[in-house]
């Protein structure tokens, strides 16, 4: 809800302007972009009203501070004083208002829980609410943390830990068979270990501060039949531990995923690309100490510092390429991630992005996304439309639909650009499409060339009419659509005239 970032192109949640589409539809006036903003926040005028002073929050006190020019948020036990910032918020002064006087974490979480408003809204930080919100926090004894779940929640899990002369293993029980290694993130920094493993919508975290030196080489185990995770560490030294470790800040909490934030590390960057005139291949390599793998049609948030603010986007990871790439399983451990990333030199993220040298870092963080791999079982005929990098989730799909997919009978990309010099690795779509018969991509330009002599427009019920041709007539068929927010909602609800039903569509939105 604060300050939140383009999900789409015109970007309609841009942090920086006018939006055109989509929830936010607010004009920002001249001179309230989010770089003024941070122009603003760095400017040492006093926001709060406080002269810098923290103080605690009552419930009572907080109810009163519910007007456009005192108006005070709660959002994560924290209070911040936003009306200098109404403004400048890209969703508009009443949906801020909302939340006025008020908790507004539910209302935040449910839009954008990644955003960093900790960093937007530091110098608008009022203190804390004397009585703490209803969101689990710190280290609760376990009694209290299961007492949150919502009865229908998946049961908690419970971690153990044993060792060998050389290793330390901890076991984590999560009572489910659905984990793979993609369901488990770990973190070693120094002797702070963090593991936070996802469990349907909930996330069970170990934290700990370990009791003796390890190597920063480990491995991650999944028993998928007992639901079991194990993590092998190597001791530095071969002397028996007494104990793991020291708890660190929420250590054996088990939560909805949605009241956790993102946890990032930093990733350095191994090499960059150009793949089109604007659009670049991203190498990010993850640190030695950390085992994260993004599941198939899900992303992650990239976080820069601009102008000393931090500015997070959201980013689709996608193999290095869509025919070396395709040779093993997109789900083996891999160090690095790949982006396919375009530069909007006007934008506010990726032209930092791209300034970046070989060497540099960002932060990724942990992935997010409701695409879920099951929706493809048995799948005959696979629809993919994409628009400009919207093609990115398309990627590791049509890697997977075409390596691990056995009913498959047909992939069909339907590539939707403005200009040929627009379409995003288009030797090796038609490369694959030739070596595998499977698969076909059919280009669509917006603003072709008058040389071009293929189909043009935008997405529209005669060409997906003409598209979406069945292999056979009653195919089990899915149809993945990922573009700029019009081109999604549109094609969405022409699939829907065109009968397919919402089990057989997946729209990617953030
Ligand atoms: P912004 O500051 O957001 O501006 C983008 C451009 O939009 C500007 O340069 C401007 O020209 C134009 N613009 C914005 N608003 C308007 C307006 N009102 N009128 C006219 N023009 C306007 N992108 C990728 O390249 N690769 C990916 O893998 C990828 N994955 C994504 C995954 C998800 C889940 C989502 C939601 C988005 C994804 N994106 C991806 C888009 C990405 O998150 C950013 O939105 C994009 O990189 C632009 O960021 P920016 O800060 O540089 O530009
Ligand atoms: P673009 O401006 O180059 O447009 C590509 C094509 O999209 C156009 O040729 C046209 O066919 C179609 N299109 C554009 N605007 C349209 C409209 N108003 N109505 C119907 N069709 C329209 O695209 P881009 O700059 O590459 O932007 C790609 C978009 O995809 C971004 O907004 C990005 O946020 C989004 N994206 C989303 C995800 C995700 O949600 N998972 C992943 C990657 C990219």
């Amino acid at each position: 809800m604060l300050n939140v970032p383009s999900q789409a192109f015109p970007a309609p949640g841009s942090q920086q302007r006018v939006a055109s589409q989509g929830r936010s539809k607010v004009p920002l006036k001249q001179g309230r972009s989010l770089m003024d903003w941070i122009r603003l926040t760095k400017s040492g005028k006093d926001l709060t009203g406080l002269k810098g002073r923290l103080i605690e929050v009552t419930e009572e006190e907080l109810k009163t501070h519910n007007k456009k020019d005192d108006c005070w948020i709660c959002i994560r036990g924290l209070v911040y004083n936003v009306s200098p910032y109404m403004e400048y918020h890209p969703g508009g002064e009443d949906e801020l208002m909302r939340a006025a006087g008020a908790d507004g974490t539910d209302l935040f979480n449910e839009v954008h829980r990644w955003v960093n408003y900790e960093s937007m809204l530091k110098e608008c930080l009022v203190g804390r609410m004397a009585v703490k919100p209803a969101v689990p926090k710190g280290m609760l004894p376990k009694s209290q943390v299961t007492d949150t779940l919502p009865r229908e929640g998946p049961s908690s899990p419970s971690y153990d830990w044993f060792q060998t002369e050389s290793s330390v293993t901890i076991a984590i029980y999560t009572k489910q068979k659905t984990i793979s290694l993609d369901s488990v993130i770990v973190d070693l920094q120094g002797d702070s270990l963090r593991a936070e493993t996802f469990i349907k919508d909930h996330s069970y975290l170990i934290h700990i501060g370990l009791s003796h030196e390890v190597q920063e080489n480990f491995s991650v185990r999944v028993i998928e039949n007992v639901g079991k995770v194990d993590i092998v560490l190597q001791k530095r030294e071969n002397i028996s531990w007494k104990c793991l470790g020291e708890p660190l800040e929420k250590h054996d909490s088990f939560i909805p995923k949605k009241d956790t934030g993102l946890s990032y590390r930093r990733c350095q960057l191994i090499s960059k690309e150009d793949v089109t005139h604007d659009t670049r291949l991203f190498c990010l390599m993850l640190p030695p100490s950390t085992h994260l793998q993004v599941p198939i049609g899900h992303h992650v948030y990239l976080k820069l510092s601009v102008t000393g603010a931090e500015i997070v986007k959201p980013y689709t990871p996608v193999s290095a390429s869509l025919l070396s790439g395709f040779r093993e399983p997109v789900s083996s451990p891999n160090k690095y991630i790949y982006f396919l990333i375009k530069i909007y030199p006007d934008g506010l993220f990726t032209p930092e992005l791209d300034r970046l040298q070989i060497g540099d870092c960002v932060s990724v963080s942990s992935p997010e996304g409701d695409f879920k791999l099951s929706k493809l079982q048995e799948v005959e005929d696979l629809f993919l439309l994409a628009a400009g990098t919207g093609f990115t989730p398309m990627v590791n799909v049509l890697n997977y639909a075409l390596t691990c997919m056995p009913s498959l009978r047909k992939v069909k990309l339907i590539f939707f650009n403005k200009t040929e010099d627009d379409i995003i690795w288009r030797c090796q779509l038609e490369k694959l499409a030739f070596k595998d018969k499977r698969f076909d991509t059919e280009f669509i330009l917006s603003a072709p060339s008058p040389e071009w002599n293929g189909k043009q427009g935008h997405v529209s019920p005669a060409l997906l009419s003409e598209f979406l041709q069945r292999s056979l007539e009653n195919s089990r068929v899915f149809l993945c659509i990922c573009g700029p927010t019009p081109f999604t909602d549109e094609g969405i609800r022409l699939l829907h005239d065109l009968n397919f039903s919402n089990d057989e569509i997946h729209g990617f939105t953030a």
